[in-house]
């Protein structure tokens, strides 16, 4: 497989510390708010990433964290507590965000067909790792205590800049004047493994430690979660490029002097998704999310569909004629495989089954070129062969794309399906009471169309799928 690698800045082949196995770790969302349909851009590239690898024959150990603490709004140290702006926005606890803002993350990412990664760890539940890994900063010279903080020393790191290739010029040009420095630092760029709360307005989420109580800074989180659970040779490492500096190169600085050696090989970054007027963020007020799509008519996966027909490393521009564009193909693209379902299904043929499968593993395996294997899709319902061949390879593709592209409009009774459905019926059996026969019959068809079928029975009205 060859992927870029931000590190290297250039194409590599890929090849695991461990062979045959991948330790694959992801940076999840801070929990103070709704994702936005940017975030889950790269939170699909992830999937795609996760389920391509393992496509390839490779096994995929993927851990994500949630970053519940610690996150300030300038990315450095600056600014307000992410999670502190989201309880007073709220009028609620830092606990009750975290808890709300992670359900409604998964919800999110359920709709996405994306897959929830088998580790996912709380920023707040690791704080025994991030406090033994700044002891031992602080004891080998990597770290210093100042102004009741701890700080780690970029100075001391080895190839600070290596994955942002910026130098310590551009890192005074960009340096920002909007946020009020920290006099307590060595260098502007140094920052905080610890605060303890004098720092920052008190909030619920604090711990003690040997300097005072308070709470972890945003990137010793990752660094102590992907260590615990992946040990010290992590494969690839990913998040959006906006994650390149402070935070992940933080990371590196910090992982490399506990662990003392080189830690991730492989650093990929998914661009943004713009909207017309630049970079879609969280903090500019009003963001798309997917239920704002949801509400305009566009189901999770014609954006997931969007997002995979363009390459993960370029910028993406969002606009509402591109979502009604990819919605026509996406409702072309099932049609068409309907068509095929109801074919003649015939014998599977192996060798055209072969030459597909390697053209979609090519795709995957030239840096994930995912509007290239949808292209072999297109190619496969267009070639000359049995409905059974082309049923089997939609089928295997389906696993990476996650497109429910042979789901039928109804083939399960989710929970949130139930509900409605008895909502339904209720609605029915009142409508009957109140001797409303031409609406109970409206709710009747109106079911029908959606696949389920009701009876009335002596027990009551039961359904089925039909
Ligand atoms: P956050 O929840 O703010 O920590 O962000 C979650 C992820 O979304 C990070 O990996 C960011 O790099 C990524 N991200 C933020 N804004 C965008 C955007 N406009 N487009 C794509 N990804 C983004
Ligand atoms: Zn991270």
């Amino acid at each position: 497989m060859k992927i870029y690698n931000t590190l290297t800045k250039q194409i590599e082949t890929f090849t695991p510390h461990k062979e045959g196995v991948v330790n694959l770790y992801t940076c999840g969302p801070t929990v103070y708010h709704f994702a936005h349909i940017g975030n889950l851009r790269c939170y699909i590239f992830e999937d795609i990433l996760e389920k391509a690898l393992t496509y390839v024959g490779y096994k995929v150990n993927r851990v994500m964290n949630i970053t519940d603490v610690g996150h300030m709004t300038s990315d450095a140290d600056e600014g307000e507590d992410k999670m502190l702006k989201g309880a007073k926005r709220e009028h609620k606890t830092v606990y009750e965000i975290a808890d709300f803002y992670t359900e409604a993350f998964f919800a999110d990412t359920h709709k996405l067909n994306i897959k929830k990664p088998p580790v996912i760890e709380k920023a707040s539940s690791h704080i025994d790792m991030y406090i033994k890994m700044i002891e031992k900063l602080l004891e080998d010279g990597f770290a210093y205590k100042e102004g009741g903080n701890v700080y780690f020393d970029i100075s001391k790191a080895k190839d600070y800049y290596a994955l942002s290739g910026m130098n310590t010029e551009d890192l005074m040009v960009g340096a920002r004047e909007d946020v009020e420095e920290d006099a307590h630092k060595k260098n502007p760029y140094d920052f905080g493994l610890w605060f303890t709360v004098s720092k920052f307005e008190n909030q619920a989420m604090q711990w003690d430690s040997p300097w005072g109580r308070g709470y972890p800074g945003w990137h010793i989180e990752c660094s102590g979660i992907a260590l615990t659970y992946l040990g010290e040779y992590l494969d690839i490492h990913c998040g959006g490029i906006d994650n390149i500096f402070p935070h992940h190169t933080n990371e590196i600085a910090q992982s490399e002097a506990f662990i003392g050696h080189p830690w991730c090989k492989y650093w990929m970054h998914s661009e943004h998704l713009n909207d017309q007027t630049g970079k879609m963020s969280k903090s500019n007020g009003e963001f798309l999310t997917l239920s704002v799509l949801e509400k305009k008519g566009f189901s999770p996966l014609v954006y997931r569909l969007f997002c995979l027909n363009s390459h993960y490393r370029k910028t993406l521009v969002f606009s509402y004629e591109a979502m009604e564009q990819t919605k026509n193909t996406y409702e072309k693209l099932l049609s068409k495989i309907d068509a095929v379902k109801k074919e003649a299904q015939g014998e599977v043929e192996e060798g055209i089954l072969q030459k597909f499968q390697t053209a979609f593993k090519e795709n995957l395996e030239n840096d994930l070129n995912t509007a290239s294997a949808l292209t072999t899709l297109y190619d496969v319902l267009k070639a000359e062969t049995t409905a059974a061949t082309k049923i089997k390879l939609i089928e295997e593709f389906d696993t990476v794309l996650s497109l429910d592209l042979l789901k039928d409009k109804t083939t399960e009774i989710t929970a949130e399906l139930e509900t409605y459905i008895k909502e339904q019926i209720n609605l029915r059996t009142l409508a009957k009471q109140e001797k409303d026969f031409t609406k109970a019959d409206a709710i009747r068809e109106a079911l029908l169309e959606k696949g389920i079928e009701i009876k009335d029975t002596r027990e009551g009205t039961i359904f089925s799928l039909r």
